[in-house]
């Protein structure tokens, strides 16, 4: 199979297609990807679903993240670049904006200038780039496991590894697949869809001699919400089933509240009615993240709250003019919420070790100048 004008590519087309119908765009999209004949590291589309949604196979030398390179705690590996399920609020459109540029400079895609779709052009980590990245990679990543003790390796801290993508090309299995042969790491998986379930043998297995908790991420049990911000999303009931599944298979699993919207998914019935559920699946933790509001998440997230919660509108501006973050204050309130619910339901880990290190000293105004 060839995409437009590209070289061969490697990666497989599986016969069963759930999400969607499914076409092969070979030759096709002339003024779109007319690809220089001699660009033989061209990017090619290798499949393009009825919707319009394109899949454009990247080839990487490097597979993990490191801390430094992200900034954050942990090691980090996404097999994917982009996003079908498009949520309102995904702070990961930036890394797709700048693979989008960085292949378009170097002259390996073929797009008029303006924003691409995050959530309509994927970029598939190539199978077989995926693996000798992997090789190299959890080389250095045993190295400073030696040096440093125990690591933590997140799969899907960017994009979610089991969106409708990887019921395809199962990149994310291949990474698994891999992780088999470690011993000794913390892997953790964030993911919003009951596709994980397909990988439960996997999981148990890489998990006998790695510690495996998977985050299953949702930020209400409320239909309505998710249908608000995030319609495109497995339904609460789906994700929920595939966490009483995890947990019912012996597998480490509980929530990943992100983002919590003030005064709409942190008061004190909607936490309720997520614990409620979280109980219900066998949680074995809820962890709250507040909202950031980057300049792609505020031209989303906007107009939502200006059709829905009109009445927010003014406290959303006032609280992310400064800075993206929610302030040190609501963020304490928030997990001080969190943990007395959590303590209610049964649910006693809703934040990390570091969190509890430094209990709440001031009174949270923002709780009650939201609501309860
Ligand atoms: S599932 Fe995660 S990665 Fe995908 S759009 Fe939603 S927030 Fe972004």
């Amino acid at each position: 199979m060839r995409g437009a004008g590209g070289p061969r590519v490697d990666l497989p087309v599986l016969p069963v297609v759930r999400l969607g119908t499914l076409r092969v765009t070979a030759g096709s999209e002339p003024t779109l990807f007319a690809l220089p004949q001699h660009a033989e590291s061209a990017l090619s589309v290798v499949a393009e679903r009825r919707r319009g949604t394109k899949f454009v196979e990247l080839p990487c030398q490097s597979i993990i993240n490191t801390p430094e390179s992200t900034g954050m705690e942990f090691w980090s590996v996404n097999p994917y670049v982009g996003c079908e399920f498009g949520c309102s609020y995904c702070y990961a459109r930036f890394a797709h904006t700048y693979v989008v540029d960085r292949a378009r400079t170097r002259g390996r895609l073929h797009v008029p200038l303006g924003r691409e779709p995050f959530e309509q052009r994927i970029f598939v980590k190539r199978r077989s780039s995926v693996l000798r990245a992997l090789d190299i990679d959890l080389r250095k990543f045993r190295r400073r496991k030696i040096r440093d003790g125990t690591q933590t390796l997140l799969i899907g801290s960017g994009t979610d590894p089991y969106q409708p993508a990887e019921r395809l090309y199962q990149i994310t299995r291949t990474i698994l697949d891999r992780l088999r042969a470690e011993r000794g790491i913390r892997i953790g998986i964030i993911t919003k869809s009951p596709l994980i379930c397909r990988d439960l043998d996997l999981l148990k297995e890489v998990g006998r001699r790695n510690l495996v908790s998977v985050y299953i991420s949702l930020i209400s049990a409320d239909i309505s919400v998710i249908k608000q911000f995030e319609a495109r999303s497995p339904m609460p009931h789906a994700r929920l089933r595939a966490l009483q599944k995890l947990t019912g298979n012996g597998i480490r699993a509980g929530l990943l509240v992100a983002p919590v919207l003030p005064g709409i998914t942190d008061t004190v019935p909607q936490i309720e009615l997520l614990m409620t559920e979280a109980r219900a699946a066998g949680a074995h933790f809820a962890h709250p993240v507040p909202l950031r509001m980057y300049a792609d998440t505020r031209a989303r997230v906007f107009p939502i709250l200006a059709k829905v919660y009109p009445h927010f509108v003014a406290r959303y501006k006032e609280n992310y003019y400064h800075d993206q973050n929610v302030s040190d204050i609501y963020h304490e309130a928030l997990r001080a919420r969190f943990r007395e619910i959590g303590q209610r339901f049964g649910i006693h880990d809703t934040g990390s070790e570091r969190d509890y290190t430094k209990p709440p000293t001031v009174p949270s105004p923002q709780l009650t100048l939201w609501q309860s």
